[in-house]
């Protein structure tokens, strides 16, 4: 039996700095990132531009259902 010597592949966590946490499989257990599709620019801007329209609503609904 090898002691930790190897770096263990399993669940994984990614924190954003907007606060978002994405499950994943890494090596790392806990990995930092300043930006996901969440927070990204193109997604935020178009959710404001499209605001009114109803569209992020449909989008938020499908979300919350996973
Ligand atoms: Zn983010």
């Amino acid at each position: 039996m090898k002691d930790g010597i190897h770096p263990k592949y399993g669940p994984a966590v990614i924190k954003c700095a907007c606060g978002n946490v994405i499950e994943t499989c890494s090596t790392k257990p806990e990995i930092r990132v300043e930006i996901c599709s969440k927070c990204h620019p193109f997604f935020t801007g178009k959710q404001k531009l499209v605001d009114t329209g109803g569209r992020v609503d449909r989008f938020n609904r499908r979300f919350k259902r996973g």
